[in-house]
């Protein structure tokens, strides 16, 4: 069985993933000579960057979704079709999907990650990633869920394992979420859960390394972890951890820390697929690609952003995973795409900086030549992050959100809503604490 597209006498471009790389290419090939398919198990793109805002109750998630058939109604090159490619034949040029199969010409990587659980299966199995719209949803419930719960307990040691949050990781993801809940502890708990004592709640960091946002300057890292225990996060460097049951966060010192819910953002993995030899695979399952991001030894098949590996004069150990690489290898792969590869451009990354929040008025800013902290930091951070958004709607209506939640501390989206599973699954749902 095959996917119904359209016959075309133009070349085809496949794309697997419409985050900041497949959907910059998709868009960039649009009118091109190629037939495009864009191909996504879900039907939107997702801005992740503003995820953790989602699982913190400030925004709505279609605020930081965009429907990609919007994106091509006018396109008439580009198909979307909404489906997850299980495997590829790299030999017959087909990929796989329960769709069906599909030919292709051009063959574009652009899964990106998902998160890494280094191989601990516990952990996988109690943790709460944040690596999806539906991720960060189900954290919200989770915070939420408990603290509804918690009103209801007396018993101290079992009201802290609800209350309390352990976040693992002093990534970008890690501080922004850490910094978020100190603020909901500060300004919101205490008015809508008045008979629980919020002093109670406590909010760990926790980093394996000797520093914060490890990639950043030092005045960033030193800056957010000044900001964040000024809020009352309390930050653990160079402090591994090893379980998590559920109950208790181990530590590789021994140590352990009452928690019921622990928010994993150590890392995260490339998501490869069934099909591509082991030989094109490196560290953390990312694809090793030539400076024009064609997979090693294949003159077709391209990789691209968090799931490519380059290495580049400045990047001797590869690119960082973030949206700018994939969305500037995208580009650059368009142009090379476009003039069918004769003189192909080799890419070079311009690192535009990098930037982090720690709740309302407070972020660190690294930009090449200047590096700052604090408000003006802040300022910049929700410029960029709202410029960066997909949509008109989008953009105003996260403006708007922010505007709101500054001027009054709230954010009135602190609504539990589970998705609906027919009888008969419902028992189990109930149980989803
Ligand atoms: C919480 C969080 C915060 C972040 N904050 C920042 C930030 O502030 N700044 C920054 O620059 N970067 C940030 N990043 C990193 C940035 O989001 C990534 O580097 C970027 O999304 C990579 O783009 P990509 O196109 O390679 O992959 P993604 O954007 O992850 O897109 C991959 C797409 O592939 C789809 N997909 C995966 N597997 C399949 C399959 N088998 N079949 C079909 N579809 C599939 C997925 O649904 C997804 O749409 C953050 C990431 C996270 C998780």
């Amino acid at each position: 069985m095959y996917i119904n597209i359209p016959p075309t006498d133009k070349e085809r471009i496949v794309i697997i993933g419409a985050g900041f790389a497949g959907l910059s290419l998709a868009r960039k090939l649009a009118k091109s000579s190629y037939q495009v398919i864009l191909l996504d198990k879900n039907n939107f793109h997702q801005f992740q960057p503003l995820f953790y805002q989602v699982a913190m109750a400030g925004l709505e998630p279609s605020s930081i979704s965009f429907p990609l058939r919007k994106i091509f109604q006018k396109v008439k090159n580009v198909f979307f079709r909404m489906t997850e490619v299980d495997r590829v034949d790299t030999a017959a040029q087909l990929i796989s999907t329960p769709l069906g199969d599909l030919h292709y010409d051009h063959l574009v990587l652009a899964m990106g990650a998902d998160t890494n659980f280094f191989g601990n299966e516990e952990v996988r199995r109690h943790a709460i990633p944040m690596k999806s719209v539906s991720e960060a949803l189900y954290l919200r419930n989770a915070i939420l869920n408990d603290f509804e719960k918690a009103l209801n307990v007396v018993d101290y040691d079992e009201r802290q394992g609800l209350i309390d949050i352990v976040i693992v990781g002093g990534g970008p993801t890690g501080v922004e979420v850490a910094g978020a809940l100190a603020e909901m502890k500060k300004y919101i708990l205490p008015r809508e859960y008045k008979e629980l004592d919020c002093d109670e709640i406590d909010i760990h960091l926790i980093q394996g390394a000797d520093c914060l946002l490890k990639g950043m300057s030092s005045e960033a890292s030193e800056a957010a972890e000044r900001f964040l225990s000024d809020i009352g996060v309390q930050v653990k460097l160079n402090t591994r951890v090893t379980g998590f049951d559920g109950k208790y966060v181990s530590m590789k010192d021994g140590s352990k820390i009452r928690s019921n819910k622990v928010i994993w953002a150590a890392g995260i993995r490339a998501n490869t697929i069934e099909g591509m030899p082991e030989e094109v695979i490196t560290y953390g399952r990312r694809i090793k690609v030539n400076p024009y991001n064609q997979v090693e030894g294949f003159s077709r098949v391209y990789a691209l952003g968090d799931l490519a590996y380059m290495e580049e004069k400045d990047f001797p150990e590869g690119h960082p995973q973030v949206a700018q690489v994939a969305i500037q290898q995208a580009e650059n792969l368009a142009k090379n795409l476009k003039k069918n590869f004769v003189e192909p451009k080799e890419f070079a990354y311009n690192d535009l900086g990098s930037m982090a929040t720690i709740g309302r008025n407070r972020a660190v800013v690294d930009l090449s030549r200047v590096k700052f902290q604090g408000f003006f930091a802040w300022v910049v951070w929700l410029v960029v992050h709202l410029f960066a958004l997909i949509g008109v709607k989008n953009k105003i209506f996260v403006f708007i959100n922010w505007l709101w939640n500054y001027m009054t501390y709230d954010q009135s989206l602190r609504l539990i809503i589970r998705p609906y599973l027919p009888f008969g699954k419902k028992e189990k749902m109930e149980k989803v604490e």
